[in-house]
């Protein structure tokens, strides 16, 4: 599931040069999947209880794996098509993948979209596939947990593994904002009306219903069955999945403001920009210290832009070194992907670099740069689109 924990996440890896962090409400989890599944798993195989917690662990792990796949997908889709991932979080309800900014298109938005219920879907059926060679051809619902007399570790880890995809599939396609199956519906309705504002306040309303039933099957399970730890998350997944759909609601809202506008309509299309070649002490004086900006981006002869550069990375630089030594050598291109020009101006809110650095550059399909659009602007459009909604109600 895709939403957006509070608290900041623990790192354990860099995959693909994208950031993995844990929320500590995921060890939760982790610690109940194992301490379930060794109660279960326990007397069943040859080998003990050792046997039983090692196959407990290693399914856990495997679950574990299976959720972080599956954002990944979601990442490389979004990165190959131009937006970024500040990172990917585990936390009680799943993952997320953190998208820089929003999908460009609605293209770009269905695939990314689907691309983690595929990977899910590529899991159950290559853990299914293979438990039921290992197994012989046994059947798959032989070796779920209470497993039959005879079925291995092994095959009892890969067939427990593709159950668990098989409901993070289903789970997951749900065609409720925000989950991924509304996350389609959104890009659908986007691309047939072009309006994705309406699109994603449609996807919402039907993830808010969604979430509703959730609460109210989850209460029913506590109050009718035994059942506790499933009614309980359940009714979780349903308020938590009803709060997200209700703020995305307001969000767009708020959002539909910028409709029709795109970055260049907001943009300073004069910007300051150092040219490649200049050297760090006429980038100082001439630059930092005339405008008193914190960075600057930098282009080549044809005007293209080649990344930022900080005012504290030339400070730096010892004061005598600065006059040999040129701007290129302290170029960060990585910190600044920045924005076409013809995008929606919308795809500009909740971007994590115009956060980071007050200000996202704007280029053509060329690279060449065309303007820069800052925090302030951005800012003064939600407000005048405030206005003419005041003017004009609906
Ligand atoms: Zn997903």
């Amino acid at each position: 599931m895709d939403v957006v924990p509070s608290t900041r996440s623990i790192k354990l890896v860099s995959l693909f040069g994208i950031r993995i962090g844990v929320h500590p409400s995921w060890f939760v989890v982790l610690f109940l999947i194992i301490w379930l599944l060794s109660g279960t798993y326990r007397g069943v195989f040859a080998g003990g209880e050792t046997v039983a917690f090692a196959v407990a662990v290693a399914t856990a792990f495997s679950f574990f794996a299976s959720v972080i796949l599956h954002e990944l997908g979601h990442a490389l889709v979004a990165m190959r098509n131009g937006v970024g991932i500040a990172g990917i979080d585990l936390w009680l309800f799943g993952g997320i993948a953190r998208m820089r900014r929003e999908s460009p298109s609605a293209g770009v938005d269905l695939r990314v979209a689907l691309a983690g219920p595929l990977v899910t879907l590529a899991i159950a059926v290559t853990c299914g596939v293979t438990a039921w060679l290992v197994g012989g051809g046994r059947g798959l619902a032989s070796a779920l947990p209470p497993p039959r007399p005879g079925v291995g570790p092994v095959e009892a880890v890969l067939a427990y593994v593709a159950l668990i995809n098989v409901l993070l599939f289903v789970l997951n396609m749900i065609p409720g904002f925000p989950l991924d199956g509304g996350r389609v519906v959104r890009a659908l309705a986007w691309a047939r009306t072009g309006d994705r504002t309406s699109a994603t306040r449609f996807a919402s309303r039907l993830g808010r219903g969604f979430g509703l039933g959730f609460v109210g099957i989850g209460l029913a399970v506590l109050i009718g069955t035994s059942a506790f730890v499933f009614g309980l998350w359940v009714l979780l997944i349903g308020m938590f999945l009803t709060a997200a759909a209700r703020a995305t609601e307001a969000q767009s809202r708020f959002t539909s403001r910028l409709q029709g506008l795109r970055v260049g309509d907001v943009m300073d299309a004069e910007p300051v920009a150092v040219p490649a070649g200049t050297s760090l002490d006429r980038l100082l004086d001439e630059f930092f210290l005339r405008y008193r900006f914190a960075w600057f981006p930098v282009v080549d002869a044809g005007g293209r832009f080649l990344g930022l550069v900080r005012r504290e990375k030339v400070e730096e630089v010892p004061e005598d070194a600065r006059s040999e030594s040129d701007v290129q050598e302290l170029i960060s291109a990585e910190e600044a992907s920045g924005v076409k020009v013809d995008e929606p101006l919308e795809t500009l809110l909740g971007s994590e670099e115009m956060r980071r650095l007050g200000a996202v550059v704007a280029v053509d399909a060329e690279g060449v740069l065309r303007g820069v659009v800052t925090l302030n602007a951005l800012r003064q459009a939600l407000r005048s689109g405030q206005d003419q909604d005041a003017v004009t109600p609906g």
